[in-house]
């Protein structure tokens, strides 16, 4: 099948052959003929899948005939985050770039005068979140109602970050004539019944991610001790010694701890970004595109603010936090071994992270294979790890302070779990820097999975993702060697010589040292 028997344009299937694809992928093979005949359509496909062209490209087809008008606009895409917003914005201007359409972004993050004189002009694509849509709306510059065609994109995520509502909202202020494409990861009870509400006769569409058989990711466990301060330790030892190490994400459970991390390897002088819910726009896009260009080649981020973000080429993934959603395990090592590349994915495992591996494992229906070296698990009564025994050797011979330290980090270490509490070892750390001021998140960055546990269970079962077999397991890093240089009391409080760091991996001297 090749894109000229799906009914696109003949400006559109140039900037297609000018982008150099040369044939659809399934989904797109499959929406875009139902998308051009003005069906509603059910998509079901992860990010990977090239669905974002799967409504693009017939859109810009559509859009060919028609003018704009003011506030007015002609169709309106639907994203989770404002970088999934941006990224589809990037495709309109890539592939319509032969059109004179008018595609405005109403996402969070931009002062809302300009993204006003933008809706005035009378736009062809508004590209938006939910949040920041209504905003608008209910502020009187909007009128939804000579929308034609509207796209929610990753469904299952506006669910997760609790904008079902607001959709609903959206949907009841666009005509009920209106073409609705709705594409999902997952079909969850509540997916399926707001597709029953939206969708009239859809045509369902559905494929698995092309790279789920055919990949290579070669999966491991690491185990590390509970406290904060090894694991990062830990992650230090894997990035410097990952082999064939291009570019990597490291993935923390919460913004706070991408936070920590992210300084705490700026200060051990990586060069790395970080990516999360509440950093302001002009930052997450700035992270994301040095990412992108290798500028960056560490991006520490949380999975809200990853999820389906297009990284192409990435070689490594960290997990510094093991994920509570089995199913954002394999959204997250879904970022490396694309197209048939090979890729790494590493979990930093705690003895407090047993239970989620075992439902990862159970999910993917493998074992993930254990490096075993200096970090090892041990329990309370087993021999103490040799990073322990080092540190409380120098805490006795500075004093004894070892002991009532050690208790401290204990207790720590168990109130990390708690909902709200802070990090373990992260409540007072001696000389470590206070992670990043976080700005006030906005609307639709507040109810995102960082914060609290999604609401709905995931559907861990999904099939899709059970198949996601991932081939090769049989490489566990090597993490024997000490770090070159050990400060005396924190391991994260002093730089270590950065000597020993690839030179991609060094933060450039010009760099600020902050977040
Ligand atoms: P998406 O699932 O929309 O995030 O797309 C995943 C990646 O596939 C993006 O990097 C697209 O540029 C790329 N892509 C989309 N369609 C095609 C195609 N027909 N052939 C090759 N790559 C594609």
């Amino acid at each position: 099948m090749s894109f000229s028997n799906l009914g696109l344009s003949e400006k559109v299937l140039a900037a297609v052959a000018a982008t150099g694809y040369t044939n659809p992928t399934p989904i797109q093979e499959q929406a875009i003929p139902h998308v051009l005949a003005r069906k509603d359509v059910l998509g079901i496909a992860q990010t990977g899948t090239g669905k974002t062209a799967a409504f693009v490209l017939p859109m810009l087809t559509i859009l060919e005939k028609g003018r704009a008008r003011a506030r007015m606009p002609r169709t309106l895409i639907l994203e989770p985050t404002r970088e999934l917003a941006a990224q589809v914005k990037e495709n309109f201007d890539r592939y319509g770039a032969g059109q004179k359409l008018n595609v405005a972004l109403l996402i969070g993050g931009v002062s809302f005068g300009d993204q006003d004189a933008k809706l005035m002009r009378g736009v062809d694509v508004l590209i938006a979140t939910p949040g920041r849509l209504l905003d608008h709306t209910e502020r009187g510059g909007l009128l939804l109602t000579g929308v034609e065609l509207l796209v929610i994109d990753e469904a299952d995520r506006m669910l997760d970050m609790g904008f079902i509502p607001d959709i609903e909202r959206i949907c009841k202020l666009v005509p009920f004539t209106r073409q609705t494409l709705f594409f999902t990861a997952t079909m969850p009870p509540e997916i399926r019944r707001i597709t029953e509400a939206f969708l009239h006769n859809p045509q369902k569409v559905e494929v698995s991610k092309p790279a789920t058989t055919a990949v290579t990711v070669t999966q491991s466990q690491v185990p590390a001790g509970r406290e904060a301060h090894e694991k990062r330790e830990l992650l230090r030892r894997l990035l410097r010694e990952a082999k064939d190490l291009k570019n990597a994400i490291i993935f923390c459970n919460r913004k706070r701890e991408v936070a920590i991390v992210h300084k705490s390897l700026q200060k051990h002088g990586f060069s790395v970004g970080a990516l999360h819910g509440d950093m302001d726009q002009p930052a997450r896009m700035a992270a994301l595109d040095q990412f992108r260009k290798g500028e960056l080649p560490l991006l520490v981020a949380s999975d809200v603010a990853a999820r389906g973000l297009d990284i192409p080429e990435v070689s490594h993934v960290f997990n510094f936090d093991v994920p509570h959603h089995p199913d954002d395990y394999v959204h997250r090592i879904g970022r490396t071994g694309r197209a048939g590349r090979t890729g790494t994915a590493i979990s930093i495992v705690t003895p407090l992270d047993q239970k989620s591996m075992a439902a990862i494992e159970k999910l993917i229906g493998q074992n993930i294979p254990r490096a075993e070296g200096e970090f090892e698990v041990h329990s309370e009564s087993a021999e103490p790890t040799e990073r322990s025994r080092e540190q409380r050797g120098r805490e006795r011979s500075r004093g004894g302070r070892g002991k009532s330290r050690r208790g401290g980090h204990e207790q720590r270490g168990d109130a990390r779990h708690a909902s709200d509490a802070r990090p373990a070892a992260e409540a007072r750390p001696a000389r470590e820097p206070k992670p990043a001021r976080e700005p006030k998140p906005s609307r639709e960055a507040k109810p995102s999975r960082e914060a609290k546990p999604a609401r709905e269970a995931r559907h861990a079962s999904e099939p899709r993702h059970g198949s996601r077999q991932q081939a090769n397991t049989s490489h566990v890093p090597s993490i024997g060697r000490p770090e070159p240089r050990r400060p005396q009391r924190e391991a994260d409080s002093e730089p270590g010589d950065h000597s020993h760091l690839p030179a991609f991996l060094l933060r450039p001297v010009r760099s600020p040292a902050g977040a």
